[in-house]
């Protein structure tokens, strides 16, 4: 697989991004990050680069719906017709259609009086949100894709791995690695990232139970043990099945938090469980915190560990073995 790492800028969110680029047959872009002019310098000088233009692209691949990961696809697509492609579950969320942006649109504001963000807060976040809704650019046209299907890519072929969680449609693209082809590799978008743990609860409010949903993908991710991971931002994962462990291990840790957090305090709405965990928290961190702990806090009350009163949960086994909430794996 003739592949090209183009890194674009990005001082919002996770670090800086990454859109992967696939030549030969299928000229294939991985991601392309947010709609701003610097991004766009960042990938056009990318593809300068290898000798290609925006012209050339044949076809966009993309991982999540996220806007750093989408935002120039419209914009892409009108220039080159592109064939825009993401998983079913994100696609119309990329599309801009109205229904799907609305809907969940409606789901943010529910959340933010299930979770008791203060009105502060919510003005401020709410803020910092329609500050950033230009990075989302041009609607995409996109033809959805579902999992296990393979995809021409480059000289070569990708393969779906749907890896909901972190977002709904979040899907990896598996090929065959190195220079003779041996070893299976995958562009991960979002589901492990080498640095930073992924959010969950927040980054896509349409994720019902996204804690057990986000362990399943980490937990299919080890099984599945590629030799490297090309993720979304900063640097390749040379052992995803281990950095998957390390995620899955950070997640049990935050529980047993959380856990302490209902003892110590007593009932306690997502709000006030995200306050002890992080502390004071600002700009896209006001949606992403109390996300995170109301998904902590719904994996307990499946585990009948904690019950939710109103917008409360209140810890009903006062010593819970966390171990036993998620899965065991070969780490
Ligand atoms: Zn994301
Ligand atoms: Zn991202």
């Amino acid at each position: 697989m003739d592949l090209h790492r183009i890194r674009l800028g990005n001082t919002v969110f996770e670090g800086r991004n990454n859109a992967y680029l696939l030549s030969g047959e299928v000229t294939t872009l991985v991601d392309v990050g947010a709609s701003l002019d610097e991004i766009r310098d960042d990938l056009d000088a990318g593809l300068d680069e290898v000798g290609l233009g925006v012209s050339d692209i044949d076809q966009i691949l993309l991982t999540h719906w996220h806007a750093d990961h989408t935002g120039l696809a419209g914009e892409l697509q009108a220039e080159s017709g592109a064939v825009v492609r993401a998983h079913e579950a994100d696609a119309p969320l990329i599309a801009g259609e109205t229904d799907a942006v609305q809907a969940e649109r409606d789901i943010r504001l529910r959340r933010f009086d299930e979770w008791g963000i203060p009105e502060g807060k919510r003005e401020e976040l709410v803020s910092f949100l329609e500050m950033h809704d230009d990075l989302e650019g041009e609607s995409a046209d996109v033809t959805p894709l579902t999992d296990g299907e393979r995809i021409d890519a480059g000289d070569g072929e990708l393969e779906v791995h749907h890896l909901p969680g972190h977002a709904a449609g979040l899907t990896a693209f598996a090929f065959d690695g190195g220079s003779d082809g041996n070893g299976e590799e995958a562009f991960v978008g979002d589901a492990i990232l080498p640095k930073y743990t992924p959010n969950v609860g927040g980054a896509d409010l349409r994720v019902e139970r996204p804690l057990q949903t986000y362990v399943e993908s980490l937990v299919s991710l080890i099984d599945w043990d590629v030799d490297r991971a090309w993720p979304g931002h900063r640097d390749p994962i040379d052992d995803p099945s281990a950095r998957a462990a390390t995620i899955l291990e950070h997640h049990r840790e935050r529980t047993e938090r959380v856990v302490n957090t209902l003892r110590d305090h007593g009932p306690a709405d997502a709000w006030t469980v995200s306050a002890r965990l992080f502390g004071e928290l600002e700009n896209i961190h006001i949606l992403h915190g109390p996300g995170e702990a109301w998904a902590h806090l719904d994996h307990l009350v499946h585990a009948d560990v904690a019950a939710r009163e109103g917008n409360e949960y209140r810890l009903v086994e006062s010593d819970p073995d966390i171990s036993a909430l998620f899965p065991k794996t070969k780490y």
